[in-house]
């Protein structure tokens, strides 16, 4: 099936839809694991799992302007430490000195590990070559920015906004507003891989979105609001181009 009507502009969500974050943050949560021995006294699946919860609601707190970004920097460390029972010889403010440390070697660890997700480099190159293309990216603006770099992407999107230089994050209807600039909404098109930052974000922003969801069942498939689910990006391909 091809899309019924072409978008003005394609937006482009980059953490899980574009680039393969998940699996730079396990990677990298796996090198501190075993470069700071306290941690490495913790099985690593309990680190990694502690660590992913603590941080997403962190985020979810940053999301709402209830911490600060230096707050969540340190505490999506800290608190999975104290969790879990790392450094117990440590008074606090020693745990805090080591969480700022994990933190600062684990955005550096990151950023070796990151890729494209499979495809999705293809899909991009050829779509920007028949759409204007942009990204609309919650993130660290530095981290984002490096990103881009990487991936070469200034050149070819014409639009880049990541939330902490706007100050709110998807699903904010802010950040949208603010991505579309002078295209109407419906002119709009927005592939990401969050349900609820990138599709229903989207949508109550009036945006047409594609749910990038290789491991959503057919029900959630069914149920969200997107115009099109994909599972891969040849889909996204087809449909567009
Ligand atoms: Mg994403």
């Amino acid at each position: 099936m091809k899309s019924p009507i072409r978008p003005s502009i394609v937006f482009f969500d980059l953490d899980d839809t574009l680039l393969d974050h998940k699996s730079a943050e396990t990677r990298a949560l796996q090198f501190v694991h075993d470069a700071f021995s306290p941690i490495s006294e913790v099985p690593l699946d309990q680190w990694i799992q502690s660590y992913k919860m603590i941080n997403k609601g962190l985020w979810d707190l940053y999301g709402a302007g209830k911490i600060t970004r230096k707050e969540l920097h340190y505490r999506r460390f800290y608190e999975p430490m104290n969790a879990l029972g790392v450094g117990e010889d440590l008074n606090k403010e020693q745990l805090k000195e080591l969480a700022h440390i994990v933190g600062k070697d684990y955005m550096l660890n990151y950023r070796h590990h990151w890729e494209w997700i499979p495809g999705a480099k293809e899909a991009y190159d050829q779509i920007q070559e028949h759409f204007p293309t942009g990204i609309l990216t919650n993130g660290f603006a530095e981290t984002q920015r490096l990103k881009m770099d990487y991936f070469q992407l200034w050149d070819t999107a014409e639009r880049v906004v990541i939330s902490e230089e706007v100050g709110v994050m998807k699903p904010h209807p802010k950040i949208f507003k603010h991505a579309q600039g002078a295209y109407r909404p419906e002119d709009v098109l927005y592939v990401g891989d969050s349900l609820t930052s990138d599709v229903e974000g989207g949508t109550a922003a009036g945006w047409r979105t594609v749910w990038y969801a290789p491991n959503a069942s057919n029900l959630e498939k069914l149920q969200a609001p997107a115009e099109l689910v994909i599972s891969d990006f040849q889909e996204l391909k087809s449909w567009l181009l």
